[in-house]
């Protein structure tokens, strides 16, 4: 029987939809959670949410890094290898997760390694599940690496002119290697008239950098904070007077990033030319930084030129930026798609991957080979099939052989 796993269900690649029927696994029950400070790790069932996860490790002064703009299950999120906005000094999943409890399709429960700091006995398990989309197992059980929380916390809000401006101040702030920088976002000038429609805070339009420094003491995240607004400066940040700044301190700094995790909701609610339904196009690239100004002034140049909705914000410290394109219609709806393909194309062609942390799902498979070529996906086949070689788990999912007998099946019926 096939076996779709799924977690929240907040996937955007289609990866929890079962396309052959069969059972739908739902996580949700499996809900444990146990924090072990003094190793500073949390062991996790893997329905559990980030939020709870959170609140749990906050009891005992710690935090888990990985922050996705959503509230997922740490199976979903290990299984999509998602990140978020603290990936610059946390890692995504993959970085944090040390231990897992995995069931095969043919019904063994293994653990991927012992938890300890490290180990060399044999291949690395952690990594064959992780990013596999429930192609391969189902994860039951996580041992997550848990971090001191930082209690003082400095941001600051940087408005430019251009995106490209933004990308390249960014190129030089992860230069400068400040040691509490934290978060370091941007949205765009149409993300931010999408979120001030939705929330309180009210911003200029304008392209602009959402940063955060985060440590033990606050002269040490003011230091940062101020060192930035000069790098900001220098590279033509457009910041008239102190105030402009919007410099902000301790919980009040959670305002701006529900105003960050809100950018889908608000593109949801974005209006548009036409009356009719809209839906939302969501889709997500990296690149390496050298090439992220070019990268991504191109890309909402060409949205904005094929007449669409560009709302764009991104974890750009990362190289990652996501494009949120609302549309009604089939025109609208091609050429946003259009679009979209130029921007994969353009990432590609940079060095970069077609998905940063969405996974691959049903969206992005064959992408997947434009980026990596056929021998690679030979190598990602052979896996699956040793270790389901009757397809049943998740099929129809992340590998192009399977998409291509899925394409056939359904064209026999
Ligand atoms: C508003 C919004 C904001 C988002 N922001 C981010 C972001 O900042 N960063 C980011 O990385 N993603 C983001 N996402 C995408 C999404 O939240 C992530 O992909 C997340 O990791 C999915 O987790 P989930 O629990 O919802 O998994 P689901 O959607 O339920 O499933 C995702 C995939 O994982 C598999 N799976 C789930 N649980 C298991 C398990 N126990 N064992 C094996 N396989 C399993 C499923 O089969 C499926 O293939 C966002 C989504 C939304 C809607």
């Amino acid at each position: 029987v096939p076996l779709t796993p799924r977690g929240a269900g907040t996937g955007v690649e289609g990866g929890a939809i079962p396309l052959r029927r069969g059972l739908v696994l739902d996580s949700s029950r499996l809900d444990g959670i146990t924090i072990l400070p003094a190793e500073r790790v949390a062991i996790v069932g893997a329905g559990v949410r980030k939020l709870d996860l959170k609140r749990a490790a906050a009891r005992h002064g710690l935090c888990f890094g990985p922050d996705p703009s959503s509230n997922p299950s740490l199976g979903g999120m290990a299984s999509t290898s998602a990140s978020g906005m603290t990936t610059l000094r946390y890692g995504t999943t993959r970085e944090n997760v040390v231990s897992m409890r995995v069931v095969t399709p043919q019904g063994d429960v293994i653990r991927t390694r012992t938890a300890v700091r490290k180990s060399s006995t044999g291949l690395e398990l952690n990594q064959l599940y992780l990013g596999a989309e429930g192609t391969l197992g189902v994860i039951a059980e996580l041992t997550l690496r848990l971090f001191p929380e930082p209690t003082a916390r400095t941001g600051c809000l940087l408005p430019f002119a251009s995106v490209a401006d933004a990308a390249a101040c960014v190129v030089a702030l992860l230069q400068a290697a400040l040691p509490t920088l934290l978060r370091c976002e941007l949205l765009n000038t149409e993300a931010i008239t999408a979120t001030n429609a939705m929330f309180a805070q009210q911003l200029p339009p304008r392209p602009t950098l959402f940063l955060e420094c985060a440590g033990a003491e606050l002269r040490h995240t003011r230091r940062d904070a101020a060192a930035a607004v000069a790098l900001a400066r220098a590279h033509g940040a457009e910041i008239q007077g102190d105030t402009a700044l919007q410099l902000t301190e301790g919980d009040a700094l959670e305002s701006l990033w529900e105003t960050r995790r809100g950018c889908y909701p608000a593109s949801l609610r974005a209006v548009g030319a036409t009356a009719a339904p809209r839906k939302v196009l969501i889709t997500d690239v990296c690149v390496p930084l050298a090439a992220l100004p070019r990268v991504i002034a191109a890309t909402e140049a060409d949205f904005l030129a094929s007449k669409l909705q560009c709302i764009l914000c991104a974890h750009i410290a990362d190289g990652n930026f996501h494009c949120l394109v609302p549309y009604a219609g089939a025109l609208e709806a091609a050429a946003a798609h259009a679009a979209e393909e130029r921007m994969i194309a353009r990432a590609i062609e940079a060095g970069g991957t077609v998905s940063g942390e969405h996974g691959v799902g049903m969206g992005k498979i064959a992408h997947c080979l434009c980026e990596h070529g056929a021998a690679h996906l030979g190598v990602q086949a052979a896996i699956k099939h040793a270790l389901d070689p009757r397809g049943l788990m998740n099929p129809g999912k992340v590998y192009h052989v399977a998409q291509q007998q899925q394409q056939a099946a359904r064209a026999r019926m």
